[in-house]
């Protein structure tokens, strides 16, 4: 049993004021592993305190002092990449390659905002003014479960790269990886109070944030619906917000495409983070007439994903991270079958051979319409829906037949062709003919999937505030 007593506040850990536990349980055993101490509201308060103390003198360091704060950052954190992988598959359920490459994901944050911040024009000249991009204040940061490390560093790299001080407020889930991140964090020797680490409940200590008045800021990751309550919050302080939300992204198949090459790669984009993942490419959009040689050919490629123990190499679907959302997975799976949809392959309860984890079963559905829950509603999970359409323009507006917005994935054989269906496809991001990623591309939804941008010189944007000098120029 590990357990998490302490919070980060100016520089050193510290015990809470706040006293409840929260039990850590790993996924794939059901058994309690240890337990986090919950901040409170005065907790939230002292971090706020601390990042205030800290934001003038960091809000004028130079760009190259933050530049080597964040190579020293991705170091440190580099140095605990071990710790933080085994931590990532006993918590988390993380399959082994998935926490490696969050890790590394997670470090090379902090190198990609160096590397935004090397040319970034922090001055500029708007007809007869100067215009200066300053900082927006302190900030804060909310991250959910699902890659807890990842968000915390992406978020904290672009917020030191901006010269905003910060109090993140991690997914309480996910307290054992938080409280490697911070350890190794901390070896890297920033200014007291740049960062501070509240564990607690979103209820508590997100709410506080969101509601505070010395809060500039926030940067959200996770559900729709929090992010609205964020929305609705902040509004009273009129706080500046970027919010990465939910998402039920499209991937279309269309009927030149090559489906030997394109299946594998929309199955993956489905599954990918164990189906826990926003961008997750949950409908799988398909000519009708050649819908069952896509069947045919998704069963084959199903047959052979493991969903299982994460320590497995073979696996690649680990358990869902708890009850809840395991339980969730199952309503869903329960929901399709009673909306009329086929199930081709999957379905309720856990893999052959489980009898305890939050272990489910990649499932897949075909002949589902886009008006049926299964299609509509975020599942968070390795559940595929199959829709066929009947011409290129059913395809584009069944994709675009959805509250989000964040990611969607074309596969043609035609360049020209899947460009043109990109265009006109309501996506934050358009992935054509393969998983693709760049980390200094802005990432972020169109419609309810979010506000804003994260990454590259748009992330960047959104912790900076426009100064506009007039007469200046002498
Ligand atoms: P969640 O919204 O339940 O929680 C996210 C974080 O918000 C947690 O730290 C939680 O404690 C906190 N929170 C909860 N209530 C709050 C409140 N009232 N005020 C402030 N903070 C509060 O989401 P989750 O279940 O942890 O994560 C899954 C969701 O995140 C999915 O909907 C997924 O699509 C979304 N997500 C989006 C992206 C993206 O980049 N767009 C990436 C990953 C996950």
């Amino acid at each position: 049993m590990k357990l998490i007593d302490t919070i980060y506040i100016d520089g050193a850990f510290v015990k809470p004021h706040g006293s409840e536990r929260f039990d850590l349980v790993n996924p794939s055993t059901e058994a309690v592993i240890g337990q986090v101490t919950l901040g409170d509201e005065i907790d939230t308060q002292n971090a706020v305190d601390a990042a205030v103390r800290a934001f003038p003198a960091f809000s004028r360091t130079s760009r190259s002092e933050r530049i080597a704060m964040l190579h020293r950052l991705h170091d440190a954190l580099m140095a605990r990449s071990d710790d933080l992988n085994a931590a990532t598959i006993e918590e988390y359920g993380a399959p082994q390659a998935r926490a490696q490459w969050s890790t590394r994901y997670a470090a090379e944050a902090f190198l990609s905002m160096a590397t935004t911040l090397e040319t970034y024009e922090f001055t500029r000249r708007v007809s007869t003014a100067e215009v200066v991009m300053e900082p927006v204040g302190v900030v804060g940061l909310i991250t959910p479960w699902n890659a807890n490390a990842g968000f915390i560093c992406n978020k904290l790299a672009t917020a030191i790269a901006a010269g905003c001080t910060t109090v993140i407020k991690p997914s309480e889930m996910s307290a054992l990886q938080t409280q490697i991140v911070i350890e190794a964090l901390h070896e890297a020797g920033l200014p007291p109070g740049v960062f501070n680490v509240v564990n607690g409940l979103g209820s508590v200590v997100g709410a506080t944030l969101a509601a505070h008045p010395k809060i500039a800021k926030i940067s959200f990751t996770g559900s729709t619906a929090v992010g609205k309550s964020i929305l609705r919050t902040g509004a009273e302080t009129m706080k500046r917000v970027t919010l990465e939300l939910g998402g039920k992204s499209p991937t279309l198949l269309l009927d030149d495409a090559n489906f030997a090459e394109a299946l594998p790669l929309a199955l993956s984009l489905a599954f990918m983070n164990s189906g826990q993942a926003c961008i997750a490419g949950t409908r799988l959009l398909v000519p009708e007439q050649r819908l069952d040689e896509v069947i045919e050919r998704v069963r084959t490629l199903i047959a052979a994903i493991q969903s299982g123990d994460p320590y497995d190499p073979a696996t690649t679907i680990g358990p869902m991270v708890n009850r809840k959302q395991y339980e969730r997975v199952q309503h869903y799976i329960r929901v399709g079958e009673e909306e009329g949809a086929t199930l081709i392959a999957g379905g309720a309860g856990r893999p052959d051979g489980l009898t305890r984890g939050y272990f489910v079963k990649p499932t897949v559905f075909a002949h589902v319409t886009n008006d049926m829950t299964i299609a509509r509603e975020e599942i968070f999970g390795p559940v595929l829906s199959i829709l066929a359409y009947r011409s290129e323009e059913e395809a584009i507006e069944i994709a675009n037949d959805t509250v989000y917005g964040l990611q969607a994935s074309v596969f043609s054989s035609n360049p020209a062709r899947a460009r043109s269906v990109a265009s006109r496809l309501d996506a934050g991001r358009v992935l054509i003919n393969g998983v693709h990623h760049d980390p200094l591309a802005p990432f972020g939804g169109h419609k309810q999937s979010g506000i804003g941008r994260e990454y590259g010189a748009f992330g960047l944007e959104a912790y900076l505030e426009p100064k506009t000098l007039l007469g200046s120029a002498g």
